[in-house]
């Protein structure tokens, strides 16, 4: 009798015992997936470790420099800038940032000078102006990566789609396109971080598929710039040119590595009224506010337990050069949340519920910060590549636009003011 009482309580300790171990545990290690290793799962990651909570990072790619990485990235001060010196890897960045992207030319097709703005005299630190300084993707994945421990990240392993797993309590299981990868299940929290072509996008939203916003991007390379076109160096003078002709752009950058990039934007049909009629006509992409982005970013009802950052949830043209600055902030204003959450109250149901708080939380900012963002890219993606007479018709509204995105809406119609007056005297007295 005694050794069966005494078993029962042994079972009760036990199972008290295994309780709270799970409630512990449940505070404090939730179990979280990031999907994709780009520009805005890499500093997620990075924050999350750095409080030391656990969680696994899935890229389709099968290393870091799997393939090219394309250009060039320039981060702004109080988004991309600021989201690395919360990852502590500011430091890391500034080996590589480059302070020559300032000089920047907006020319016709016959180079023609529309806008320009010279950089740095020495090109080697950080110039007078220099606010938005350069870095080539490919170093800024590189030390991204490295500073996230190995373990974590799990290479070659493309998402196919997330499932909920009803008898497990709300949880997700992740599935890969590789079928002899098993799947993987028990997520509290996944966050799609895996670009335009998000396969987690469907699990929030009704949008599978990103628009095509009608403009194609073709790059190529020239090595030893110096040497083989010393021409086009002299003219991009380790910065940048935008050339453009009326719905194309030639955009000449120089690389970190000494080469110079070369993007050609342009409609991908010869027929540019067509491509009007379809793009800017009512209800079209274009129409609007955000057209291009308006389905990309319509905001989802809170699904528990999946969210997204960066292009997954938010896709842009690159006209206003925000894009990876956004993604950077959804990630650092994310993984304070997530740190927050599992720092602070509760376990168990209490975490969940907590941290499902902290995730509803970032997507109502979320939204007003990618809204903004959208719209002034939306614009510029008007101006840019839709209007008759670029660039001359277009350099004082687009200067506007960009001056006044950072400008509180009281003082707007003076920066606006301000700006046309300043482009009209450098056109007058030759920039
Ligand atoms: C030509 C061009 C120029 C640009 N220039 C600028 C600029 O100057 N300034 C600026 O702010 N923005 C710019 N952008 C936008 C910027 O590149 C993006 O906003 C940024 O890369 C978004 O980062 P992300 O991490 O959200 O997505 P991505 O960069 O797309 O990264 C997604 C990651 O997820 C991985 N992945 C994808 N699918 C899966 C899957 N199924 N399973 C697992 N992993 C997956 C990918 O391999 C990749 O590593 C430009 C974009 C383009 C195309």
């Amino acid at each position: 009798m005694s050794s069966c009482h005494s078993l029962v309580t042994a079972g009760v300790i036990y199972r008290e015992q295994r309780e709270k171990t799970r409630i512990h545990r449940a505070r404090t290690t939730p179990k979280i997936t990031i999907i994709g290793a780009g520009p805005s799962g890499t500093p997620l990651a990075r924050l999350l470790s750095l409080s030391s909570i656990p969680y696994t990072l899935f890229e389709s790619d099968t290393s870091p420099n799997y393939r090219s990485q394309g250009g060039t990235l320039d981060l702004h001060t109080s988004t991309g800038l600021l989201a690395l010196q919360r990852a502590q890897l500011f430091d890391e960045f500034l080996k590589y940032a480059r302070y020559d992207g300032d000089h920047l030319q907006i020319t016709d097709h016959n180079l023609k000078v529309f806008l320009k703005n010279v950089g740095a005299e020495n090109h080697d630190g950080p110039g007078v102006k220099q606010a938005r300084p350069e870095i080539d993707r490919a170093k800024l994945r590189q030390f991204q990566t490295e500073s996230v421990p190995a373990q974590n990240i799990v290479w070659g392993a493309r998402v196919k789609s997330l499932e909920k797993e009803a008898r497990e309590g709300g949880t997700w299981r992740i599935i890969f396109y590789d079928g002899n990868r098993k799947s993987e299940g028990g997520f509290t929290l996944a966050i799609g971080a895996n670009g335009a072509f998000s396969k987690v996008r469907s699990t929030v939203l009704s949008v599978r598929q990103p628009d095509f916003a009608g403009i194609g991007v073709y790059d190529m390379i020239i090595p030893e710039p110096e040497k083989k076109a010393p021409e086009v160096y002299k003219a991009v003078n380790r910065g940048n040119i935008f050339a453009h002709k009326e719905g194309i752009r030639l955009a000449l950058q120089q690389l970190g590595d000494g080469s110079i990039g070369i993007y050609r934007q342009g409609f991908n049909t010869k027929d540019l009224e067509e491509v009007k009629k379809r793009l800017l006509a009512p209800g079209g992409l274009l129409d609007g506010w955000a057209g291009v982005l308006r389905e990309a970013i319509e905001r989802w009802e809170h699904v528990s337990g999946v969210t997204l950052v960066g292009d997954a949830t938010h896709l842009m043209t690159l006209y206003a050069g925000e894009g990876v600055n956004v993604a950077f902030e959804d990630s650092m204003r994310l993984a304070q949340g997530i740190v927050d959450a599992v720092r602070g109250n509760g376990g168990g149901r209490v975490l969940v519920d907590v941290l499902d708080n902290a995730v509803r939380e970032y997507e109502g900012e979320m939204w007003v910060r990618a809204e903004k963002a959208a719209r002034l890219t939306d614009e510029l993606t008007k101006l840019w590549m839709f209007t008759p007479g670029t660039p001359g018709s277009v350099i004082a509204k687009t200067t506007a636009l960009h001056v006044n995105f950072h400008t509180p809406p009281i003082m707007q119609p003076f920066a606006t003011v301000g700006v046309h007056a300043w482009v009209a005297w450098k056109k007058w007295t030759g920039w």
